[in-house]
């Protein structure tokens, strides 16, 4: 995909991190900060109050997490602030990438209270979901020693440590999983106010001089996510080093924007062609498989990284018999609102 693919977690687009590294650094998320805010506290002074001679216990480490979200809202950022705010060791690693055996390895070599974060955690392959139940539980893994007849099953203690999981969509994820998991995080789209004062910062950290009202500009476009706006910072600032001697004013802004292709909510030309598809091809209606092979995309990535903004920006409609484009998604991508599907069958 193109430079603007919110899969990418790369940090490179300035050669280095951005990210903030403590809760408070990280901007906006006021209830999902107050939240992790008063269970950190509780576990750091549980920790504070315990005597030397009390034996190792889970009440002192935090419980396990889990982040729920679109993609680019800052759940990994969140993860490691934890880890920061401990002081302790931060693993990461993906869910569907989680075989058994390195799920084994990496659990092993924890030291009490890391983190240890799970990306897209609703997407681990169940056999490896299993094996983690009682791990979370009562921090002891089951290991299968040799095969066949002679096998056998040890129990291996593990330190406690806090799993933090990451996911798109909190329906997927099964049952005993759900109910092994303490703490529950919900991160939303990011308020434009929020992420102009975050393209602020960044821009002071990066010496890039910005007018208030490109500052805005900006965050106007970055869809909510605080990944778009450092990927828009970043493009823009290119074009404003080549076209304009670097300073960012609201016109080189708006400019660099058109050159990107980037229109003034935040579109481009894949959600152009997204809605010609929907509103063309299927009149306006559409399900998800045929929707997906028409676009020859993802459907996952359909679902979960461009749909939600489509919904949250009121020009999609989710329905029993499929995915609706809205009166106003047909007004805004310029199609006649006479040929709307609602006004034939709602
Ligand atoms: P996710 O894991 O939800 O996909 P990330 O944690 O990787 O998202 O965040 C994407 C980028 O956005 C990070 O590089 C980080 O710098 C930035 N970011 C996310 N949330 C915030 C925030 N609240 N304040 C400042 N920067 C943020």
């Amino acid at each position: 995909m193109d430079k603007f693919d919110i899969h990418d977690n790369s940090e490179d687009d300035f050669g280095y991190s951005l990210r903030p590294e403590t809760l408070d650094e990280f901007i906006g998320q006021e209830k999902a900060k107050e939240q992790l805010r008063i269970h950190i506290d509780a576990v750091k002074s549980r920790r504070a109050a315990k005597s030397k001679r009390t034996v190792k216990s889970k009440d002192y480490v935090l419980e396990h997490v889990l982040l729920v979200g679109p993609p680019g809202l800052g759940k990994t950022t969140l993860a490691k602030i934890i880890a920061n705010e401990f002081g302790t060791n931060f693993k990461q690693t993906i869910g569907p990438a989680l075989e058994r055996l390195d799920l084994a390895s990496t659990l092993t070599s924890l030291e009490e209270g890391d983190i240890l974060f799970i990306d897209e955690i609703h997407r681990m392959k169940r056999i490896s979901q299993e094996s983690l139940y009682p791990v979370l539980e009562e921090f002891e893994l089951d290991l299968a020693i040799g095969q066949g007849p002679g096998s056998d099953v040890v129990q291996v203690d593990i330190a406690p440590f806090t799993l933090v999981g990451a996911t798109t969509r909190e329906g997927m994820l099964e049952g005993p999983f759900r109910t092994r998991i303490g703490i529950y995080i919900h991160l939303d789209y990011y308020t434009p106010e929020d992420i102009q004062q975050v393209i602020r910062i960044n821009s002071a950290k990066l010496n890039i001089k910005i007018e208030e009202d490109a500052e805005y500009a900006l965050a106007l476009r970055a869809r909510g996510t605080m990944r778009i706006a450092n990927k828009l910072l970043a493009n823009v600032r290119d074009y404003a080093q080549v076209k304009s001697g670097g300073v960012l004013t609201l016109d080189v802004v708006e400019e660099a924007l058109e050159f990107f292709g980037i229109d003034e909510r935040g579109f481009n030309a894949q959600d152009y062609t997204y809605f010609r598809v929907l509103i063309q091809n299927f009149n306006g209606r559409a399900g998800r498989k045929a929707l997906a092979i028409a676009l020859s995309e993802d459907e996952r990535t359909i679902e979960e990284v461009y749909e939600p903004h489509y919904i949250k920006e009121g020009f999609l409609k989710p329905t029993p018999s499929g995915r609706v484009a809205t009166e106003a998604a047909y007004e805004y991508f310029g199609y006649p609102i006479s040929k709307h599907p609602t006004l034939f069958d709602l």
